[in-house]
C-alpha cells in the first residue's frame, strides 16, 4: 500500500499539537490491554504455532500477526520515550484455540468463558507465557532493552481463585500485588503481563485478560485503561458498526451490560472500564487495535477514536 507522505510543516504541526497531551500524561501510568483478536490480524485468524498443511497460508497469517504486533510495539516504545509509563496486559484466546485444535482438543465455552481442565490450563499457560508474551516482549525490545515479560504468578503479582468449579481452572482476581510492576516502572522498564494467576497453594488459573487489566489499572491508580480489540469501540447495536458510541458513563455502560446490548467478549471489557473509572482511573477506552497507531491517536491528539468511558 503506497502512502503519500505529509509535507514537513504538517508533520511539525502534528508534533506541536501533541505537546499538551505529552505534558499531561508524562510520568503517568497507562495500562494497555492488547487483545488476542487484535494480535491475530485483520481476519482474526491466529498465526499457527506449528507448521500447518498449507505453508503459504501459515506464513500469511504469521505475516499479518507480525505486522500488527510491530506497530503495537512501536506505539508502546513511543509512549515510553515521551515519559508515559505503559503497562501491557495481553490476551491470547485465538492463539490458545489454535494450539488446542492442533493437539486435537475441542475448545468448549460456557457464558463466554473457556472451560479449562488441567490439560487446557497447561496449553493456555504455555501459549500465553511461552509464546504470546515472548512475541510481544521481543518485538518491543527490537527498539531497546525495555520490556520485561511477567506472568501473574511472578512475585505474587496476581492471586487468583476458581471462578466456578464447572469451568475448571478459570480464575478470578482475588488480589493484585503491584510491587514488581512498580519496581520495573521505576527502572524505566515496560512490564508485559500474561494473565495466569495462582492461588495461595500455587495452583495456576487462566484469568480473563480484560479483568486483569482493569484490576491492575485500579491497583496502580493508572491515568488510563486502554483496551485494543477487533472492533472500533462499543456499539449501541453490537452488530452495527455505524452505531459506535464515542463517550459513555460508567452507569450507562453498566445498563448496556444488564440489557445485553454489550455481550460476549465485550462484557469483561465494559465491566472493567465501568469499575475502573468508578475506582480512581481517570479514563478508560475501547479502541480498534487493527487501526494503525490507534492508541497514539487517542492519547496524543484531539481526535477521539473509539469509545471513552468516564465516571460521570
Ligand atoms: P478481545 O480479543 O479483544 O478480547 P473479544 O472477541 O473477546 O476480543 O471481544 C470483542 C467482541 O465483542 C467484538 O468483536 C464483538 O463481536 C463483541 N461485542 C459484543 N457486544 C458488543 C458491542 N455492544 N459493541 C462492540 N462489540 C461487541
Ligand atoms: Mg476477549
Amino acid at each position: 500500500m503506497s502512502q503519500v507522505e505529509p509535507p514537513a510543516p504538517v508533520k511539525a504541526a502534528v508534533l506541536c499539537d501533541a505537546l499538551p497531551y505529552i505534558r499531561r500524561f508524562a510520568g503517568r501510568t497507562v495500562v494497555v490491554k492488547y487483545g488476542g483478536n487484535a494480535l491475530a490480524g485483520v481476519d482474526g485468524s491466529a498465526a499457527p504455532i506449528f507448521p500447518v498443511t498449507s505453508l503459504q497460508q501459515g506464513e500469511q497469517a504469521r505475516g499479518q500477526e507480525t505486522e500488527a504486533l510491530r506497530r503495537f510495539a512501536e506505539d508502546v516504545v513511543l509512549l515510553r520515550s515521551i515519559g508515559i509509563l505503559p503497562v501491557v496486559v495481553h490476551g491470547g484466546g485465538p492463539q490458545i484455540g489454535s494450539l488446542m485444535k492442533r493437539l486435537g482438543k475441542v475448545p468448549e465455552f460456557r457464558g463466554g468463558l473457556r472451560v479449562t481442565d488441567a490439560e487446557t490450563l497447561e496449553i493456555a499457560r504455555m501459549v500465553l507465557v511461552g509464546k504470546v508474551n515472548r512475541d510481544i516482549v521481543g518485538m518491543i525490545n527490537v527498539h531497546g532493552p525495555l520490556a520485561v515479560g511477567l506472568s501473574g504468578e511472578d512475585a505474587g503479582l496476581i492471586t487468583a481463585t476458581a471462578r466456578d468449579p464447572e469451568l475448571g481452572y478459570v480464575g478470578d482476581v482475588v488480589a493484585v500485588d503491584p510491587s514488581i510492576i512498580r519496581h520495573l516502572l521505576a527502572e524505566g522498564l515496560v512490564p508485559v503481563i500474561a494473565t495466569i494467576g495462582s492461588d495461595r497453594v500455587g495452583q495456576a488459573y487462566n484469568i480473563n485478560a480484560d479483568t486483569v487489566a482493569g484490576a491492575v489499572a485500579e491497583t496502580l491508580g493508572a491515568e488510563k485503561l486502554v483496551f485494543l480489540t477487533d472492533v472500533e469501540g462499543i456499539r449501541a447495536i453490537s452488530t452495527d458498526p455505524t452505531t459506535l458510541l464515542h463517550c459513555l458513563t460508567a452507569h450507562e455502560l453498566d445498563a448496556m451490560v444488564a440489557s445485553g446490548a454489550v455481550a460476549e467478549g465485550m462484557v469483561p471489557k465494559a465491566t472493567a472500564c465501568a469499575h475502573a473509572v468508578a475506582h480512581g482511573v481517570a479514563g478508560a477506552h475501547v479502541l480498534d487495535g487493527r487501526v494503525p497507531h490507534a492508541i497514539l491517536l487517542e492519547l496524543l491528539t484531539s481526535e477521539g477514536v473509539g469509545t471513552m468511558v468516564v465516571a460521570k
